[in-house]
């Protein structure tokens, strides 16, 4: 894709002057307005669009962007409030913020504590969600490896790597070589969803496929996986 950005504009937005980023790119046919999940507007437009043309669309579309950008902190404020809830292995917890500490993330009894945290002042990616998805990320990397070799001995079969991954589409993934790949958002969930999927990406030890010979091997080491991959496609996103 060609493409070329100019970053140095911005609009005046509810008195405020917001930057904008525009990019040209070839064979674009028409502009569009993008406010990108960090709450950055971006401008897409055909190369050689004039830059009059972009400031007199953004112009008419203030008040659109007024709501969108208001709306999209709202949200991230809620999501990641004090005491917002935050499910962790079947528990669930509470988000406590506090101003002093290190910036550090810890548990506590069932308060999940994010400190250095202004709580009137909060830039929600990089101030909480950075160190929770840290947090997550490292217990998923303690509790994994040894769920996945408890059942591995059950099943008899053997793996390669595990690795844990930053996803956001999958929730894990083995490949022919026996390399395992799991998503740390698996957290999220229950003991016996997580066992349901490391039993699903073993099992393609033996079957490289969804044929039915795979789902009844999945099934004789988790009776009720079925529930498990319902309980798993409805598992909403906490941020
Ligand atoms: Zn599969």
């Amino acid at each position: 894709m060609d493409l070329k950005v100019t970053n140095n504009r911005h609009i005046i937005i509810g008195g405020e002057a917001k930057k904008f980023q525009v990019a040209f790119v070839k064979n674009r046919k028409r502009i569009s307005i993008v406010v990108t999940d960090r709450g950055e507007i971006q401008v897409r437009c055909p190369l050689g669009t004039p830059m009059r043309q972009v400031d007199a669309l953004l112009t008419r579309e203030t008040d659109w962007l007024d709501g969108h950008l208001n709306q999209r902190i709202k949200n991230k404020r809620l999501a990641f409030q004090e005491g917002a809830a935050l499910p962790f292995l079947g528990d669930c917890l509470t988000l406590r913020l506090a101003p002093w500490g290190k910036g550090s993330v810890f548990r506590c009894g069932d308060d999940l504590w994010v400190t250095r945290v202004d709580p009137d002042d909060v830039d929600t990616n990089l101030d909480i969600r950075r160190p929770l998805e840290r947090w997550y990320l490292r217990h998923a990397q303690a509790y994994f490896p040894s769920r996945l070799t408890f059942w591995a001995r059950i099943m008899g079969v053997s793996f390669n790597n595990l690795n844990v991954r930053n996803q956001r589409t999958r929730w894990g993934s083995c490949s022919s070589r026996g390399n395992i790949n799991l998503n740390w958002r698996l957290m999220w969930a229950t003991p016996r969803v997580v066992d349901y999927v490391l039993v699903h990406e073993l099992t393609h030890r033996r079957h490289m496929n969804h044929s039915p010979a795979f789902w009844q091997a999945v099934q004789s080491m988790i009776p009720d996986y079925q529930e498990c991959r319902n309980l798993l496609k409805s598992l909403g996103s906490p941020w």
